[in-house]
């Protein structure tokens, strides 16, 4: 769904790179690519202005991280307001003290609302719950039907009023099966009976927003007493899905918003701006029909999704607050010189291991997902023999490994409890990359140089 809003924020950020100052102009470009990349999409104008005036404000601003390099301090900033703009922190199901919890759906129709009673009633499932699905639903021909068979294929029982005839037996509860609001009712006590302990109540949508629907939803919600209302929006229907979620948000108020059909090739804006204008968090999202084609909606995998990211920003944060920045710039000043010693290399590799297993890291950066077979390769007991041999030299050793004569790497290989071929092989190895690192940083000017334009 995102693809072409994700292929033009990438364009706009991938252009910064390799700049080790931004000026006011650049940061301006930057900014104008980006609204105008989800204008495009679809975004509402004023959550397109709140979100470029923000970034802009952030990146002009004294924010400056010793991790980072201005391009990536920007990509950062994009991304932590694009998670800010969807939602922030991912929303959970509020359950009732006292069972059952009641959740309500509401939404045009056609926006998938019977679809997500089974998908939610599936995935309630296996966290071990016990939903019971009520229809309420009794406009649309077939809509209980519809919902019967969505009930059989989630392994969820329905309540519904059989056609024709009233609910709870003759006489018990007299509950008319043309109102919604008594089936609602009717519903909760079933569940209550049989100790369900999530009440799914499926409601009537139309296709336009008109008050009778609203004056239905809400006449269901003080019959209910739901403990969330899930207002379902199509996120395809653009613009219109803002209008409609405001409409819903006066007329029936609701908790949580769902997104269905992400797997649709619109643009997808909508889904970035109906939490920022109603104010209500995206709780879940359903992309494609099928029962598991629905998921818990998480704003920071989705920001990462959209800037094509893989988890890079874990690894940014993780280099934040691991990473010593004056120590780093003092081994890459001696790399330039070629004067890195063992001892350095130790360190730098003892500040990479804190952000934790190496496979992991590597994993986190984009594309990764096709290097899987490779990156399992990736071994942290290898680097824990490579330090044990460092650990194993004396000091004077680490500093000038060429005094590392034989009768040393005798010594250092039982110490460190591995073979002598190993301990050469790492100082042949020390040497080959300390050449290569040196020719390399002279040859573009890094890593030092790199970080002193800043
Ligand atoms: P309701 O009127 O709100 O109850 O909507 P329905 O649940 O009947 O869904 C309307 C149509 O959208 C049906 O054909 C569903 O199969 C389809 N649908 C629902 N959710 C999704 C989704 O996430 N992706 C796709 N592609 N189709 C969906």
């Amino acid at each position: 769904m995102f693809d072409s809003l994700s292929d033009r924020l990438t364009g706009a950020l991938k252009d910064l790179r390799g700049k080790g100052k931004l000026s006011d102009a650049d940061i301006d470009r930057t900014c104008r690519e980006i609204r105008l990349a989800l204008l495009d999409a679809d975004v509402s104008l004023p959550v397109v202005r709140g979100f470029i005036a923000r970034i802009k404000e952030r990146a002009k601003g004294s924010e400056v991280s010793g991790a980072l390099n201005p391009a990536q301090q920007i990509v950062k900033i994009v991304n932590e307001e694009l998670v800010g703009i969807l939602g922030g922190e991912t929303r959970r199901i509020n359950f009732a003290k006292t069972p059952p919890t009641v959740i309500m759906l509401a939404g045009l129709q056609g926006a998938g609302k019977t679809t997500l009673a089974g998908k939610l009633s599936a995935w309630l499932k296996k966290q071990g719950h016990t939903p019971l699905l009520v229809a309420c639903d009794l406009q649309r021909p077939g809509a209980v039907s519809q919902l019967q068979i969505v009930g059989e294929r989630a392994n969820t029982p329905v309540f519904a009023p059989h056609p024709g005839t009233s609910i709870g037996g003759e006489g018990e509860l007299g509950v008319s099966a043309a109102d919604p609001v008594e089936v609602a009712r009717a519903g909760i006590a079933e569940a209550r009976s049989k100790q369900h302990d999530i009440v799914i109540v499926d409601t009537a949508g139309r296709l336009g927003i008109d008050t009778e629907l609203m004056a239905q939803a809400a006449g269901i919600r003080d019959a209910v007493q739901p403990d969330e209302i899930l207002f379902v929006v199509d996120a395809m229907i653009g613009q219109d899905a803002v209008t409609t979620a405001e409409a819903f948000a006066e007329g029936v108020g609701f908790t949580g918003v769902v997104l269905t059909k992400l797997d649709g090739d619109a643009r997808g804006g909508a889904a970035l701006s109906v939490r920022e204008v109603t104010g209500r968090p995206i709780m879940f999202a359903s992309s494609g029909e099928k029962l598991e084609e629905f998921d818990t909606f998480h704003p920071d995998r989705m920001a990462s999704r959209i800037l094509g990211m893989g988890d890079v920003l874990s690894l940014i944060e993780q280099a934040e607050e691991h990473w010593d920045v004056a120590q780093a710039e003092a081994t890459a000043a001696k790399i330039t010189q070629g004067e890195l010693t063992l001892e350095d290399f130790l360190e730098q590799m003892l500040m990479i291991r804190k952000m934790g297993p190496i496979g992991n890291l590597l994993g986190m950066l984009p594309g990764a997902g096709q290097m899987k077979d490779a990156l399992s390769q990736v071994d942290d007991k290898q680097l824990d023999r490579v330090q044990a041999i460092i650990r194993g030299m004396t000091p004077a050793e680490r500093d000038n490994p060429k005094i590392i004569n034989a009768s040393r790497r005798l010594r250092i290989a039982t110490g460190s409890g591995v073979a002598v071929s190993e301990v050469n092989q790492l100082v042949d190895r020390f040497y080959d990359a300390r050449k290569m690192m040196s020719q390399m940083s002279g040859r573009m000017g890094m890593p030092g140089g790199n970080r002193n334009n800043r």
